[in-house]
């Protein structure tokens, strides 16, 4: 998510600082890639241009697609393997983690770094981490929330730390992601294409399914203030982590400690924590709420994610200000959102009912179950009393939760038409009837919840329950 452009935040910024509006080096890049593809297309002596058989991507080429669908995912598959170089991107990323890896442990072995060094490192490494989590993704990407111009400015500075792209790059990239998850070609970051891709190799090249149009953020588009910080972004990425962390370091009397701990030694393990959503929370941990994609719910993770580790639920419920629902999970991105918003400084937090909720829950227990018993039924032979108890007791419970489910439905409806036709003074009496038998729908979802946890017990299979 982070970061294509995360690195094309760099190479934006340094653009800029050649040349102020962003056009020089992306119009030579775009003639040299046209150059290129050219010239390929003279050698491989093929009529098709790759341009023309993404035109699923655009209406203009919709004459053009009478090439078969597996040419055109063969062309696409042929534009991944030939993708350019991202030199820029590609550099800040390589050469960070090398520098850091050997400067840090040289410089902490030749001086000593003071307490307020490192608490300079600890607040910017919150600081970026938690920008990229409650600015960039919940409050920007997702509109899980409105904060006031001092909060979001404030987030904006510290995701601007991150070196991950600009908020138009990253938040359009992240919306396709969530639009296109797992999917080869279009996902920017697909975990289909394995660790390294998903992790950062999506950054290293201009891989087709990096160029984002921003047509999925006319919200962000729009803003003033995103748009100075996207056409200045270089400017404002050196200004961060050279101007602003000097400056801390100027006040604690050590400028060189400062910029090793809380400039170079922050922004690289800030990316990888970062990118671990993209690669790691897309190939470990448990799927409770949807198995119909690979994002997963890992406790682990959210400790290095600021809370992002809850990506199986982020996944299906994207608008939650929450990622980790429970109130016991470690959501630290959570807490300041619901903080925030006590102060005033939030409003508008986005959740989903708890009852949508434990119904997801529920669903992905049956499907459980039934796979277990598609298992081992599939031999053809008998199978253990204990096993036939379970899957009289899956089969009664799955009845009874169909039942539910239509009367759930039935009562959603019934709010709707009711809100339409209501007159407004009887509103509040309505809506607390529904409330009411909303409770009751609710108490029966969890009640099917927990008669499944003792189905599951009592074949041994604890891990199955929610
Ligand atoms: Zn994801
Ligand atoms: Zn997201």
């Amino acid at each position: 998510m982070i970061a294509k452009k995360a690195i094309g935040l760099p190479l934006k910024g340094l653009r800029l600082a050649i040349k102020s509006g962003d056009t020089l080096l992306q119009t030579a890049s775009t003639q040299v890639t046209r150059l290129k593809r050219l010239l390929d297309q003279q050698m491989d002596n093929t009529q098709a241009q790759p341009t023309a058989v993404r035109g699923y991507l655009n209406d203009a080429h919709a004459g053009e697609r009478d090439v078969s669908m597996s040419e055109t995912v063969d062309i696409r598959e042929l534009e991944f393997k030939k993708a350019p170089i991202n030199l820029i991107p590609a550099a800040v990323l390589i050469a960070t983690p090398i520098a850091a890896a050997v400067i840090t442990p040289w410089y902490l072995m030749t001086h000593k770094v003071s307490l307020p060094v490192w608490g300079a490192f600890g607040f910017f490494m919150t600081w970026t981490g938690i920008s990229i989590t409650a600015g960039y993704h919940r409050l920007l990407s997702h509109r899980a929330y409105k904060a006031h111009p001092v909060v979001k400015n404030f987030l904006l500075l510290g995701s601007t730390l991150a070196v991950q792209g600009s908020a138009f790059d990253w938040c359009s990239g992240h919306r396709t992601h969530h639009r296109h998850v797992d999917d080869v070609m279009d996902d920017p970051y697909s975990a289909k294409r394995g660790f390294w891709f998903s992790h950062i190799g999506w950054m290293l090249r201009n891989y087709p399914s990096g160029n984002f149009d921003y047509k999925n953020i006319p919200d962000l588009t729009k803003d003033k203030v995103l748009q100075i910080q996207h056409k200045y972004y270089g400017l404002w990425v050196i200004a961060a982590n050279v101007g602003v962390v000097a400056a801390v370091g100027w006040l604690l009397g050590d400028v060189w400690g400062t910029l090793v701990l809380a400039g170079l030694l922050r922004l690289v393990l800030t990316h990888h924590f970062t990118f671990f959503i993209n690669s790691l929370c897309h190939m470990f941990g448990t799927r409770p709420y949807t198995d119909t994609n690979t994002a997963r719910d890992n406790f682990f993770l959210a400790l290095f994610t600021w809370g992002e580790g809850y990506h199986n639920f982020h996944h299906f419920f994207q608008y939650d200000y929450r990622n980790g629902v429970k109130w016991w999970q470690y959501d630290p991105t959570k807490w300041l959102i619901a903080g925030l918003a006590k102060l005033g400084l939030a409003s508008d937090l986005r959740t989903v009912d708890d009852a949508t909720i434990k119904h997801a829950e529920v669903q992905m227990q049956f499907k459980n179950a039934h796979k277990h018993l598609d298992t081992v039924t599939a031999g053809g032979i008998d199978i253990p009393h204990a096993l036939q108890n379970f899957q009289e007791r899956i089969k009664h419970e799955y009845e009874a939760f169909t039942q539910t489910v239509e009367e759930w439905q039935a009562l959603k409806a019934k709010a709707v038409e009711m809100k339409k036709t209501e007159f407004a003074d009887r509103l509040h009496e309505v809506d607390d009837k529904l409330k009411h038998e909303y409770a009751k729908i609710e108490e029966k979802i969890i009640e099917h919840n927990n008669n499944l946890k003792v189905a599951f017990r009592s074949i041994g299979h604890k891990q199955h329950a929610a």
